[in-house]
């Protein structure tokens, strides 16, 4: 199988063929800037010795600063960093966020580490990347990623902050903290979220729904979910309140299927008491985990990792719909599959940018050192209150206090940032099915939103002057 960035470069030719960019222009846009690998010395509890690979890869520096998440997992290596760092820059372009893209790694399995050793190593990571000018609010800014979490980020954020003392903008140097450590409302679930908006968005349109047998909306959708994690969880919490219908959850060690439907906040309690989604009552056990991918559903969302879906098991998945959770879950071989057999894959490049997107919204935050909805959040209830009295001396009726709880509520920073992710993966939809309805030849909206992403950072380099 190919590298992660050799797909995400595919992707990107497919989608560039036909375009009439300078060849040059092309090239220019698919390098990677900046590759940082390093090595540092580990000592265990035990005294002996390690060397920990890492890395940080600025992909793209049309747009400063560089962001991108952080992944700590075992077999981690440069080419999957590159391809990722890719994929963040086309992600951040499609959907209108000032970034160039970036991620990093660290080769270490978390779960062979005790918290103590997780910091240690998270801290020294930062050292490394501050002694190279590879993090800071304006040059590159981390955030979670497979095997990390608001923790990492608390951690990364205390690093930076005691290293560049008295940096007014320390607390931008990373997104994903917690709350009370500069993070922002909603980015946790925002991923999972980003990913409902956008499967909404998908089955709202009538004639993509009916094409492929299935009635418009997500109302009774069976959806089978690949990983509970962060997104798949927050992915299967939303998609679910949304009226979707989940009727089987995979995890590493097996999958549960019920086919009336799996509560995700249920099944993770279970797993928090069991140390299993297994075992849950009322749904049966299905092992080998892979073989969830094909139940018979509507919706799939691989929600773990990337190359889940593969030439070999592309032509027995029955749903008719993937929402990729994950970065890469589809290798180019089964992607040519799927377009065959017309599913509608509502790409990863677009459907998970909801994390990235909440991520900017904290940047903002840190930036202009306020939260959101401070300043106005009274005088808009004011406003609104003037409106209900106006409104009940008009009709000489007085409301309900459920009604006026609804009428009267000043936006508050989760508000702010729920409906600044909704609108912009509702945008993002129609921009890159738009474009893939101006441009057949592309073939579907994976390619369309990699030639969305093409044409805007084209326009950036072109605007600068650099191509004539
Ligand atoms: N790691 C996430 C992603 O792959 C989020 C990146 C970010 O928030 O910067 O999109």
């Amino acid at each position: 199988m190919g590298s992660m960035f050799e797909f995400v470069n595919r992707y990107f030719d497919r989608a560039a063929a036909g375009s009439d960019y300078p060849q040059g222009l092309l090239d220019v846009i698919k390098a990677c800037n900046a590759v940082y690998r390093f090595a540092f010395p580990f000592r265990r509890p035990d005294g002996t010795l390690e060397i920990i690979n890492a890395w940080r890869v600025e992909h793209s520096h049309h747009k400063m600063p560089t962001k991108g998440g952080i992944r700590y997992a075992p077999f981690v290596d440069e080419e999957e960093v590159k391809g990722l760092a890719a994929l963040m820059t086309y992600k951040c372009a499609i959907v209108d966020l000032p970034f160039g893209g970036a991620k990093g790694a660290v080769q270490i399995d978390p779960k062979r580490y005790s918290i103590e050793e997780l910091e240690r190593i998270t801290r020294r990571y930062v050292h490394e990347l501050l002694k190279k000018n590879f993090i800071g609010p304006g040059i590159d800014v981390p955030a979670p990623d497979y095997g990390t979490s608001e923790r990492e980020m608390a951690w990364i954020v205390d690093t930076y902050q005691a290293l560049t003392p008295g940096s007014l903008d320390g607390l931008a140097s990373v997104t994903g903290k917690p709350v009370p450590e500069g993070g922002v409302r909603g980015r946790r679930e925002a991923t999972g979220r980003g990913l409902f908006f956008a499967l909404r968005e998908a089955c709202s349109v009538a004639e993509d729904m009916t094409s492929r047998g299935l009635t418009p909306g997500l109302d009774g959708k069976r959806i089978v979910v690949q990983g509970l994690g962060n997104v798949g969880f927050h992915a299967a919490k939303f998609c679910r309140e949304g009226g979707g219908l989940i009727v089987a959850i995979a995890e590493q060690d097996g999958a549960i299927a019920n086919e009336r439907g799996l509560d995700p906040e249920a099944v993770a309690a279970h797993r928090r008491e069991s140390g299993s989604i297994l075992h849950f009552p009322d749904a049966r056990d299905i092992t080998p985990t892979a073989a969830a991918l094909e139940l018979d559903c509507d919706i799939l969302i691989p929600a773990a990792l990337e190359n889940v879906l593969t030439a070999d098991n592309a032509p027995r998945i029955k749903a008719k719909v993937i929402l990729e959770g994950a970065n890469g879950p589809t290798t180019p071989e089964a992607e040519a599959i799927f377009r065959e057999r017309g599913l509608l894959v509502v790409p990863d490049v677009y459907a998970n940018a909801g994390g990235v997107t909440v991520s900017y919204f904290e940047w903002l935050k840190n930036l202009s050192h306020v939260r959101f909805g401070r300043l106005e959040k009274r005088l808009e209830e004011n406003d609104e209150a003037r409106f209900v009295r106006a409104l009940e001396s008009l009709t000489g009726k007085a409301l309900s206090d459920d009604d006026r709880r609804l009428l009267v509520h000043g936006a508050d920073e989760q508000d702010i940032v729920n409906s600044g992710l909704e609108e912009t993966m509702i945008v993002a939809y129609h921009a890159i099915r738009d474009a893939l309805l101006r441009t057949p030849a592309l073939g579907n909206l994976r390619a369309a939103a990699f030639r969305t992403a093409i044409d805007k950072i084209a326009r950036s380099y072109l605007d600068l002057g650099v191509f004539p």
